[in-house]
């Protein structure tokens, strides 16, 4: 029978929810438990895909081709588990789903409503995710914070599954405890009213998981668990921490994972957490540190770029090496009094990740004709493969206006173009090239040698494509087109053997990074910047 473990937020957002609820699985996968888990989010949009990165941060996307919130690129990266469809749910999708059922007539007459329409629906998706993934505990994260109106109907749908499977559903609450500097002292209000908005929703928490950033103390918990009805050992202490990847063993220390085990009667087995704390180890002991430039157009929020950040770390953690990013905003590149020298002067390594649109293009291209014509390591990811190779073919192979369709339509060399089947899309959302695609490698390149196989399985998100075309031109000048996916004759990785260091992808590697098991691409690119001598 599968146990539910439900992760909701009060006070402010931003607490670091999805933190919690990826520590809380992680824990209990290391005491021997299959987990699975979920997020629900309360905005309308079907799934963030059509959302600007600069508003919600990075679209993660898992191997069955969904687009889902960054929360489950850090529930993956925790967890070590594939998630799927069944991972993120909007109100977007529930709503679009209970009205496709209406005009179907799948509700014979029946008027259409909030309770129980919608609420059943969202309690499906969780029982789904129970049922598909044979889990023994899933963990869902609602997004949003208690009392807004937009999770209203999830809260109370949570408030139903609770009545249905009275012990087999578990609630983690978290809250802020602020310390107000003058009085100096700690304040649990925030914390009492969150509690109290959710058990006028009808929901108790069996967990108050308090972020602040000093320990609590006796008296501040002793007045949470009066007011809160929560055991006192039921009170856990998220206080600040420099690495996310330390909030597991913070919480384990505190025994989180016992409690919820004991509430499901569940066996409390041993802890395999050994794997985790020597990476923390790790982590707290890099003794150099390198930087890495990362060429973007969304660089005012650094969350659009969550996963790739995630992922140089880790190609950090294995060359024992701190990774500083300098932010480079494309457009800044594109001003005619930049000094390209003075931006990279202190890089060691170019990264131009995934992107949309054309603001931006021409500043990429620069930055990738100089670590070409520098000989600095460049790795490019997806659109940061396209730029590349446009760069390529202007400036090595001399092919006049040498662009992709996405930025220039009327271009006279499209090198990236639409596929036929990209051709009549009308619809936006969800019609990009999505999720796992296979990619076959070219023998004695620096790509089998990275990955040590000749198969490979990567994550996709794009709609335009290499323009096979070109492939013998830009071939004959250098160029090496290392993978392909071979049904349908896609290019999906290119190096340039000239360089110390030049490959670039049209897949998306950062989603399948994980904190003590790199990409072999960023961990080769990473290997590549620690050598690197100006
Ligand atoms: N805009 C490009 C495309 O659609 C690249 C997308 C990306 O980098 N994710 O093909």
């Amino acid at each position: 029978m599968t146990k539910y473990v439900f992760v909701t937020g009060g006070v402010c957002s931003g607490l670091g929810k999805g933190i919690t609820a990826s520590s809380i699985a992680l824990l209990l996968k290391a005491k021997g438990y299959k987990v699975f888990m979920q997020k629900f989010d309360p905005y309308m949009n079907v799934d963030p895909g059509t959302m600007s990165p600069i508003q919600h941060g990075e679209v993660f996307v898992t191997a069955d081709g969904c687009e889902t919130d960054l929360d489950l690129g850090h529930y993956e990266r925790f967890i070590d588990e594939e998630l799927n469809y069944t991972s993120n749910i909007t109100n977007g999708k529930i709503y679009s789903s209970v009205i496709e059922k209406e005009r179907r007539g799948d509700y014979l007459g029946a008027t259409i409503q909030i309770v129980p329409h919608i609420s059943n629906e969202i309690k499906n998706k969780i029982y789904e995710a129970g049922h598909t993934s044979n889990a023994d505990i899933v963990i869902t994260e609602i997004g949003g914070t208690v009392g807004d109106i937009e999770s209203s109907v999830m809260m109370e749908s949570l408030r139903q599954f609770k009545m249905e499977q009275k012990n087999n559903a578990f609630f983690v609450h978290t809250t802020l405890v602020p310390y107000l500097f003058g009085s100096n002292e700690l304040k649990t209000k925030p914390t009492q009213n969150s509690i109290i908005e959710l058990r006028r929703l009808g929901i108790q928490p069996d967990i108050i998981v308090t972020r602040s950033n000093v320990e609590l103390g006796d008296s501040i918990k002793n007045k949470i668990s009066l007011f809160g009805s929560i055991p006192k050992e039921n009170i856990i202490e998220a206080i600040d921490v420099n690495n996310i990847y330390q909030i597991p063993i913070n919480f384990h220390k505190q025994h989180i994972e016992d409690i919820i085990l004991r509430q499901f009667d569940l066996p409390i087995r041993r802890s395999n957490i050994k794997y985790w704390e020597d990476l923390i180890e790790t982590v707290n002991n890099l003794n150099e540190e390198i930087e890495i430039a990362l060429v973007g157009k969304y660089v005012e929020l650094h969350d659009a770029y969550l996963s790739v950040m995630e992922s140089l770390k880790h190609a950090g953690y294995k060359h024992n090496l701190k990774i500083n990013i300098n932010w480079v905003d494309s457009e800044s590149l594109e001003k005619n009094n930049c000094n390209l020298k003075e931006v990279f002067k202190n890089s060691k390594g170019i990264l131009v990740p995934g992107g949309f649109g054309q603001r931006g293009i021409e500043g990429k291209i620069k930055a990738c004709e100089y670590a070409r014509v520098n000989n600095i390591p460049y790795l490019g990811l997806c659109l940061g493969m396209q730029i590349a190779v446009i760069e390529f073919a202007r400036n090595v192979c001399h092919i006049e206006d040498a662009s992709s369709r996405e930025f220039n339509e009327t271009c006279k060399n499209p090198v990236i173009d639409l596929m036929a089947e990209q051709k009549t899309i009308i619809n936006m959302g969800g019609t990009l090239r999505l999720g796992n695609y296979e990619c076959t490698i070219k023998k004695n390149t620096l790509t089998s040698k990275i990955y040590n196989t000749d198969k490979i399985l990567e994550r996709h998100r794009h709609r335009y494509e290499f323009n096979n075309k070109y492939k013998e031109e830009l071939e004959k000048n250098g160029l090496v087109f290392a993978g392909i996916n071979e049904p349908s004759n896609l290019v999906e990785i290119i190096e340039n053997p000239k360089l110390s260091f030049f490959v670039a992808c049209q897949f998306h590697p950062e989603f399948k990074s994980r904190p003590n098991r790199p990409h072999p691409l960023f961990d080769a690119f990473i290997g590549a910047a620690k050598k690197y001598k100006k």
